[in-house]
């Protein structure tokens, strides 16, 4: 039986469309200026983004990290969620590299951040103080089960940060998923945000690589950054390419995985130990708890792992499964079924 991997939207690999632009990729060194695929995959994500310019940067670790380190200083903060990718799983790598000062505050279980504690957490200009420079957003939210951040939420706080001289940072690795989530175009998404970040290798299904949008002089900037970082790449066409297609190509189909995971989530709810609301479930990711004595979570990653469902642990009672293009609509009802031996008293 075909492996039904779960683990993350990160697993899939280039679609054959892909693989033959990558073939063909037409090809030159990039930190000289002449890749022309890179070139047009960078116009084309600044246009679908409704921004000026755009860079190719090989993660969206390092696109979140040159954008903080363009938007801010030494001894500068962020305002960023206490569940955000950027505080928990990029290795402090805004404090290690840039000296960014990182302020976390509550996310709540919808992704979202409560305004009037971004206000009080603006610092007033006062030499004790570090100065207030950016504030970071997430949509879709991956720590808080994929929740889209809604359009109102977006400007409401972008009309905060500008209003108190802040840039907002959406770390967008997944703004594809929410805009299709929503029915929005991704430009009116992100249209108050300074820079944005996205990954092309999450559930859009290129091998490689996130971009970094924002206008023609902050990515005139982050592109020094991306060099300080040695991600500045020379044939980079050749996986560019394979974006090209991700964004032409990859984005319409995620409402297919979005459906898959509520079905999923519906499917596994009312199982024996799952602790999982289905109406939490907005894009495609599934978080749910385990509450069985019999059973720890990895005993049950183990187990379905044995019936070839692969998901991953999150630390505590949590367990995550991600649907991406690799897995049919009869492989989540294998899955479901998996879950249901696997959790039977
Ligand atoms: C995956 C992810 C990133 C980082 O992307 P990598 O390509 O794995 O470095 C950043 N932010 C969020 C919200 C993510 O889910």
């Amino acid at each position: 039986m075909t492996i039904i991997d779960l683990r993350s939207d990160t697993v899939t690999k280039p679609t054959p469309a892909m693989r033959r632009a990558m073939a063909e990729a037409e090809v030159g060194d990039d930190v000289l200026g002449d890749d022309p695929t890179v070139k047009r995959l960078e116009e084309l994500a600044a246009a679908r983004l409704g921004k000026e310019a755009a860079l190719f940067v090989p993660s969206g670790t390092m696109a979140n990290l040159v954008s903080l380190l363009t938007h801010c200083g030494r001894g500068d903060e962020v305002i960023l969620g206490d569940q955000a990718h950027i505080y928990i799983y990029e290795a402090g790598g805004s404090a290690a590299v840039g000296s960014i000062h990182p302020r976390p505050l509550p996310n709540r279980p919808d992704g979202s951040i409560d305004l009037d504690l971004i206000e009080a957490a603006i610092r007033p200009n006062d030499v004790h103080a570090p100065r207030t420079r950016l504030l970071a957003l997430e949509n879709t939210h991956n720590r808080c089960s994929g929740a889209v951040l809604p359009l109102t939420t977006m400007d409401a706080a972008a009309a905060l940060a500008h209003s108190r001289g802040l840039a907002l940072h959406l770390d967008g690795a997944r703004v594809f998923n929410a805009a299709v989530a929503l029915g929005l175009e991704v430009s009116t998404l992100v249209a108050g945000c300074d820079s944005v970040s996205f990954c092309l290798s999450k559930g859009l299904g290129a091998p490689v690589g996130s971009m970094v949008v924002s206008t023609r002089p902050f990515i005139q900037e982050a592109r020094r950054a991306r060099k300080v970082l040695g991600g500045a790449m020379r044939q980079s066409g050749v996986i560019a390419a394979a974006g090209i297609v991700a964004l032409n190509e990859m984005v319409e189909r995620l409402a297919d995985d979005h459906a898959h995971a509520r079905r999923l989530a519906e499917g596994i709810a009312g199982l024996p130990g799952i602790v999982l609301d289905p109406a939490t479930v907005q894009t495609n990711i599934v978080i749910f708890a385990l509450d069985r004595p019999d059973m720890t979570p990895q005993q049950l990653a183990a187990r379905l792992h044995a019936q070839d469902v692969w998901l991953l642990t999150m630390g505590g009672p949590k367990l995550r499964a991600v649907t991406n293009y690799h897995v049919t609509a009869q492989e989540i009802e294998r899955a479901i079924d998996a879950f249901a031996a696997v959790l039977a008293p």
